[in-house]
């Protein structure tokens, strides 16, 4: 039995992103995707000097809400920080079994790459594979198409597949990671 992932989401997150979300999250890891309903951010994970969201504090909160072998996988429309980093795409507690993803830059403009909903579906897609990825125990990997090589812009998200290369599939769990 593939791990199972458990979608929460915040209010701005729209139904019509969400729904070929877990189509394709479920067609790539060969599980069962389903909806765990909202989630809000709290006030005291806004860091006001930077004007974002800590992406560990979130987690944090919500890791009491995974159930029992299975991954929780976030979505939120809020800009996320790690300490030292200007942004992050997303962030993943692989012992804990959750992972986060923001959809805030990756609405940002690019120049060349006008936002459609399709170009939207497929960075979330990529972002979202990307930390169910680590999840699954998997870490960066050197090559750019990669969907686990690492995301320092919307360029790098931009240039990779929502694929894993040969090497970084063989190393997927069959089942899953094993879970706490
Ligand atoms: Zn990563
Ligand atoms: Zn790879």
């Amino acid at each position: 039995m593939k791990t199972p992932i458990r979608l929460t989401w915040t209010v701005e997150v729209d139904d019509a992103l969400l729904h070929p979300l877990r189509e394709s999250l479920g067609a790539i890891f060969g599980c069962s995707v389903q909806p765990g309903g909202g989630f809000t951010v709290l006030p005291e994970e806004f860091h006001a000097g930077r004007r974002q969201y800590s992406a560990s504090a979130i987690l944090r909160r919500l890791r009491p809400l995974r159930k029992h072998g299975e991954y929780l996988l976030a979505v939120t429309g809020d800009d996320l920080f790690a300490p030292g980093l200007n942004f992050v795409f997303g962030e993943a507690d692989a012992r804990a079994g959750c992972a986060i993803i923001s959809l805030a830059r990756l609405q940002a403009p690019r120049l060349g790459f006008p936002l459609t909903s399709e170009r939207l579906l497929r960075r979330t897609l990529i972002e979202a594979v990307h930390e169910v990825g680590h999840l699954q125990g998997l870490g960066h990997c050197p090559r750019t198409s990669c969907v686990m090589h690492f995301s320092n812009s919307l360029a790098d998200t931009d240039r990779k597949t929502p694929d894993f290369c040969p090497s970084c599939r063989e190393a997927l769990p069959p089942s899953g990671a094993e879970l706490i």
